[in-house]
């Protein structure tokens, strides 16, 4: 079903009564989600993914804007009526029930023309285990079961009426990382497999990246960006963004646009047409520095990562505005840029200060190169 977001607002009274200033955590969001899509709601603690979310579900509801699910206005309908799946964080599932009884609930609760025969609950209840995969677990009590099952359990709940839109409140936060991995690639599959519009809730930007059709981004309540994963990660629309996405983070240098030419420090690093002398913030995505021996940008070697395919070249540039750069190179490079590296350190032992001077040179993937305007963090180029 698609769901359509119109200039959405929520404004909450602000704690300091006395200053009577509101906290605006949805500002005019508007968003059209297509039907059967999985959609990523990203972003830092208190930039307003819940409020968003609960205003879709109605548990909150809005200052101002409308919700449409189907063309249909359901901003005022309560959430029962909604045709919502929902998942928290915490399970929430009835402890004293089984698995089997505990997925049965919300059909319990149909009236009119909904009531269902027992027999009919049960099939829908066996179809929700099925899908996630749970079936051998019907009789088992929620405290008999790892947090991976016990989520599983709440999906398949959410999921036993068939509900028009599915939506999940970072429901992989009390997971081990290992459990993380699988139950979020379960959560596509069942997504896949039911073709349930669904928005995910989460403020791990991996999670949103690997499993969503299209992500969100948010800040203080107003949306940033919106688009397919690699599309926003490859094109970000500011530093804030650009910095928010992707693992190791992009590398944050101070720089200088000057007749067509990129500076950073005093090396003049990549051609830059068609903007205005000016200085700028320089965002270089880790898989953006090539290792090139007359490679423009001179860094001091700091220390080399093999992390299996490609190794990751730490090292260091007076411009650079975090500890260190971070470039991920492949791993062909590693017995050269190793050497460097060993050379460094002389023959006595590791000698810091003597690695640190080794110099390591890089030339830069134009695509992987983000400039920003300094004043407005907005993307130049
Ligand atoms: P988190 O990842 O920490 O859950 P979030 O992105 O989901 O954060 P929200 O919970 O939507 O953020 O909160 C957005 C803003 O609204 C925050 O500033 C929060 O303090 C405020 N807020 C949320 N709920 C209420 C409420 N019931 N009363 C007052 N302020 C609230």
């Amino acid at each position: 079903m698609e769901v359509v977001l119109r200039n959405l607002t929520k404004k909450f009274p602000g704690r300091d009564r006395k200053k009577r200033e509101d906290v605006i955590a949805v500002n005019d969001f508007n968003f059209v989600i297509p039907d059967g899509k999985l959609i990523g709601l990203l972003g830092p603690s208190g930039c307003g993914k819940s409020t968003t979310l609960n205003l879709i579900s109605g548990l909150l509801k809005p200052t101002s804007g409308r919700i449409f699910f189907g063309g249909d206005d359901v901003t005022d309908l309560p959430p029962e009526n909604r045709g919502i799946g929902l998942v928290f964080q915490n399970y929430a599932l009835y402890p004293h029930l089984t698995v089997k009884q505990n997925i049965l609930f919300p059909l319990q609760n149909l009236k009119g023309k909904d009531k269902l025969s027992k027999r009919e609950m049960l099939e829908k209840a066996n179809e929700a285990a099925r899908l996630v995969q749970i079936e051998e677990l019907m009789e088992s009590k929620p405290a008999e079961l790892s947090g991976g099952q016990q989520q599983r359990v709440a999906i398949a709940r959410a999921l036993v009426k068939m509900p028009m839109v599915l939506l999940l409140d970072e429901p992989l936060s009390n997971l081990d990382a290992r459990l993380r991995l699988q139950t979020r690639e379960e959560i596509r599959r069942i997504q896949r497999k039911t073709g349930i519009t669904t928005i995910f809730v989460t403020h791990d930007q991996e999670e949103a990246m690997s499993i969503s059709d299209m992500i969100v981004v948010m800040k203080d309540g107003i949306v940033q960006q919106i688009g397919k994963p690699q599309e926003v990660y490859d094109s970000p629309v500011n530093l804030f963004v650009a910095r928010f996405l992707g693992t190791p983070p992009i590398n944050l240098f101070e720089g200088r646009a000057k007749d067509n030419q990129l500076y950073i420090g005093e090396d003049a690093v990549l051609r830059v047409k068609g903007i205005a002398d000016q200085e700028v913030f320089v965002g270089i995505r880790p898989e953006g520095f090539i290792l090139q021996e007359n490679g423009p940008l001179c860094c001091a070697l700091g220390g080399v990562e093999v992390m299996g395919r490609d190794i990751s070249v730490v090292s260091q540039n007076k411009a650079s505005l975090s500890q260190s750069i971070r470039a991920i190179v492949g791993a062909e490079h590693l017995e050269k840029i190793g050497k460097t590296y060993a050379a460094g350190y002389g023959e006595k032992g590791p000698d810091g200060d003597r690695a640190m001077e080794t110099p390591v040179r890089f030339a830069l993937n134009p695509h992987k190169v983000f400039l920003f305007d300094k004043e407005t963090e907005e993307r130049i180029i």
